[in-house]
């Protein structure tokens, strides 16, 4: 019965023996011999139940693949450990990383053997006085009441032995496993529940880290986590609620110090908060999905802007540059969805720049190269954003039917300072011009950089030398001005070594 797999087989069995003591007993009483019934009938159900009833328990409390306690039992062993009040009580948190990968690619039977190898390593590598546990589907958890040492001791004794290959389906792989360590003071208030939480937001700051395989829990994590949720469900609102803002930084022709254009840069304000940046909201933003309404009004505002101003300012020349994001690109009716918004305002695309992340487009240069000529089709001008930080092949890039080169900032920054960099920028800067493409540098915050950037030929700047982003009324009253910048002359020497 313990080792039956289904309860339904059970049934079945003891069915089966009951039937035959009240058929031998029925045998016996036409042969005169009297055979009690009762008592063995009773007593084979109530073992039945006994042992069902405790597998049941064993079940909830165990995981049967790898034989370790689970969640619940795991969770009484820390409540114990923790009154007995004395010395340091650490929980640490395991999860394999790529687990999923394994499962994918082998299938849940080789996922499972995996699991178990590994249980059973981390069974052999752990002192005798830890708990052990299985509390998900890869995550481990482990208890120790050992000094500190002791702990890292044996988390790099985990490591070492996860590393050592195990061979699934004639592959050999090697796991590796990210840590999160909470660890308490004997007399801590706060219940078994909290401390594997602490150690579970220790180790998913591991797996952000990655190099570093394990982390302990600081309190600011949990105030990180907090905050983020916090963020996470204001912004869910903050587009109803009318948050968001656009910003418009000037972007300056290098050769005459005339305005050329804007970017348009979105800003989230919430009600009684100061303005929170896009790097800041921004991944959640795409996590969440909330980029596909939020991008559809950042463009509509946008374009909403450049009309108002190119009815109010007939003779100025502007282009406006709008940021698009991973998942507003992977849209399938993202085109669509631009050229609506493109007929309702009554603007035509040849005056909006559409701005893609150098890494984006490196991610899937297929998709990217079939959005742009889509995009190009409805007329805009595009920008690669953030070049040279994103490992371009350059062999792609002649394939791309882009408009314009924006060069990092983090070059740009360096090239009154670092002659590395300022041969990056001139080898980045003669490389666009070869493919026929406008160059911007971005993050221009000296007049020395300037010098040197019109000494190449560098077509157009951007930065906080000309101006920080704007609002939209700052901007109109720079509009509304001349909008002039004096440039300091081109550099007639390089920058030395
Ligand atoms: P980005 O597209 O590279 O935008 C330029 C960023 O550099 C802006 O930061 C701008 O304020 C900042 N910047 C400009 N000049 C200087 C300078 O001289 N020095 C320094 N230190 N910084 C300068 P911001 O507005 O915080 O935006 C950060 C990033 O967030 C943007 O980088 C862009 O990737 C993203 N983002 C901003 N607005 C949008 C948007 O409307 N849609 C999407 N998808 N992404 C946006
Ligand atoms: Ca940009
Ligand atoms: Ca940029």
């Amino acid at each position: 019965t313990w080792y039956g797999k289904r309860p339904l087989w059970m049934l079945v069995l003891s069915g089966g023996g009951i039937t035959i003591i009240w058929l031998a007993a029925g045998y016996g009483l036409t042969q005169n011999i009297w055979l009690p019934v009762v008592e063995p009938t009773a007593g084979f159900l109530l073992a039945g139940a006994l042992v069902t009833a405790q597998k049941a328990l064993y079940r909830s409390t165990y995981d049967p693949l790898s034989g370790l306690p689970g969640r619940e039992l795991f969770l009484i062993q820390v409540q114990q450990a923790l009154s007995a009040q004395k010395g340091t009580v650490s929980v640490a948190f395991l999860d394999l990383d790529r687990f999923r990968l394994i499962n994918q690619s082998f299938g849940h039977v080789s996922g499972d053997r995996v699991l178990a190898i590994l249980a059973s390593r981390l069974r052999q590598v752990l002192p005798t006085a830890t708990s052990l546990a299985r509390v998900g589907g890869d995550e481990f958890a482990i208890l120790f009441t050992a000094p500190r040492e002791t702990v890292e001791r044996s988390i790099a004794a985990i490591q070492t032995a996860f590393a050592n290959p195990i061979s699934v389906q004639h592959y050999r792989l090697s796991v590796t496993v990210s840590v999160g360590l909470a660890v308490v003071q004997a007399g801590y208030e706060a219940g078994p529940e909290e401390l594997l939480r602490d150690a579970h937001t220790a180790m998913y700051r591991a797996k952000a880290l990655q190099e570093y395989r394990c982390e302990t829990f600081a309190t600011n994590m949990r105030e990180a986590a907090i905050e983020r949720l916090c963020l996470e469900s204001n912004l869910l609102t903050a587009l109803d609620n009318q948050e968001f803002l656009l910003h418009y930084q000037p972007i300056v022709d290098l050769n005459t110090g005339q305005l050329s254009g804007f970017e348009a840069l979105v800003r989230w304000r919430p009600p009684g908060r100061a303005v929170i940046s896009p790097a800041e909201f921004m991944p959640i933003v795409e996590e969440t999905g909330l980029i596909l309404p939020l991008g559809q009004w950042i463009f509509q505002r946008a374009c909403r802007q450049l009309k108002d101003w190119q009815q109010e300012f007939p003779d100025l020349p502007l282009t406006m540059s709008i940021n698009l994001s991973r998942r507003q690109l992977r849209q399938p009716d993202l085109l669509g969805q631009i050229e609506t918004i493109l007929t309702q305002v009554g603007i035509d695309g040849s005056q909006l720049q559409l701005e893609i992340t150098e890494s984006l487009v490196m991610q899937d240069v297929e998709a990217a190269r079939e959005l742009m000529y889509g995009l190009k089709q409805l007329g805009f001008r595009l920008a690669i954003d953030d070049f040279g930080t994103g490992y371009s092949s350059l062999s792609y890039l002649h394939k791309f039917p882009t408009d314009t080169l924006k060069v990092d900032q983090s070059f740009v920054s360096r090239i009154d300072t670092s002659h590395e960099d300022w041969e990056i920028v001139q080898t980045i800067l003669a490389l666009g011009h070869k493919l026929h493409m406008n160059l911007v540098a971005e993050g221009i915050e000296k007049a020395s950089q300037i010098s040197l950037l019109r000494q190449i030929g560098c077509e157009s700047g951007q930065g906080f030398y000309f101006s920080r982003p704007l609002s939209s009324r700052q901007a109109t009253a720079l509009l509304r001005g001349d909008s002039l910048w004096p440039l300091p002359a081109a550099a007639d020497s390089a920058v030395k070594r």
